[in-house]
């Protein structure tokens, strides 16, 4: 695959796009990064993208390189060149390549920072077969640092903790902390009870989704109750329907937790109806 990718300004061949070695995203993953959808070459949630890489930036002190504006021309851009159809555009921003190795932060002055975004093409993307059977999870405990509000580039223990679902025949894991859930791998968690949407609400230990943002919003249009609040592991187990919502996956349901069933063990009607919604929602903002 020979993709056009953007660096530092500059469209140009994978092939010929390189980075120092001594830049922190690579030496100590001193960098945030942002996934959007794209669905038939339109661009999805992006300024919900655009917003929460602000708040990622403001968190470590890290200015903006590029206006909103410009942001949204890159993505555009690479959408068109690269005629991408259905993927996710993936971009990354670090702290840039100072002249040494050093925890201290370079005056952002001397430095500036390095700005990455590719495509990644992922044809029927919203046909996800897994989308009709659901997905099997096991819960692992949540080993990652305290700010998982912040969507950095440190993702070794979700890269393990996936790696170990697989290994277990799952196709992914949710994360418990002080005995409750607080969110997948990449992915906010839900349950369905009596009829109630049961999340966790934003807090340092959970990404605050943009998907989930989205979904809450078309759960309380739909006259869904909502409940924001820490839900444990056996509550997930005894819930009625159960599913995870991502930029990449959209909503997706989980039918079996750690071997275990969830309601039928299909995916239910609210998530189905809810995924349908979220689709057709993302379709009418193409139009
Ligand atoms: N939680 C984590 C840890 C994630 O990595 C992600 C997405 O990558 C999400 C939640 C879902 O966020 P979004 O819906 O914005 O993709």
């Amino acid at each position: 695959m020979n993709r056009t990718v953007y660096l530092n300004g500059c469209y140009l061949p994978e092939s010929e796009a390189s980075i120092s070695i001594f830049d922190r995203g690579f030496l100590m993953a001193d960098a945030v990064y942002e996934v959007t959808p794209v669905l038939s070459g339109n661009l999805i949630e992006l300024d919900g993208h655009l917003q929460r890489l602000q708040l990622s930036l403001d968190a470590l002190e890290l200015p903006n390189p590029l206006a909103i504006s410009d942001w949204r021309q890159l993505h555009r851009q690479l959408v068109d060149i690269n005629h991408l159809v259905d993927g996710l555009i993936y971009l990354q921003v670090t702290r840039g390549a100072a002249a040494d190795r050093d925890f201290i932060f370079p005056d952002s002055t001397h430095t500036s920072p390095t700005v990455v975004a590719f495509t990644q093409s992922k044809p029927g993307l919203a046909n996800n077969p897994l989308a009709e059977t659901g997905m099997k999870i096991i819960s692992l405990d949540d080993l990652r640092w305290g700010r998982c509000d912040i969507k950095t580039t440190q993702l070794l223990y979700p890269a393990l903790a996936k790696r170990l679902a697989r290994k277990a025949g799952a196709d992914d894991a949710w994360l418990v902390r002080d005995g409750t859930i607080t969110e997948g791998t990449s992915n906010n968690a839900y349950i369905l009870k009596d009829g109630k949407l049961i999340t966790r609400y934003t807090e340092n230990a959970i990404l605050s989704g943009v998907t989930r943002a989205t979904v809450l919003r078309l759960a309380a249009e739909a006259g869904i109750p909502i409940e924001e609040r820490p839900f444990t592991l056996q509550e997930a187990l005894s819930a009625d329907e159960a599913f995870l919502t991502s930029a990449s996956t959209f909503i997706m349901p989980v039918v079996e937790i750690n071997g275990q069933p969830i309601g039928t063990g299909k995916p239910g009607p609210q998530t189905r109806h809810l995924r349908a919604r979220y689709l057709a929602a993302c379709r009418a903002s193409m139009s």
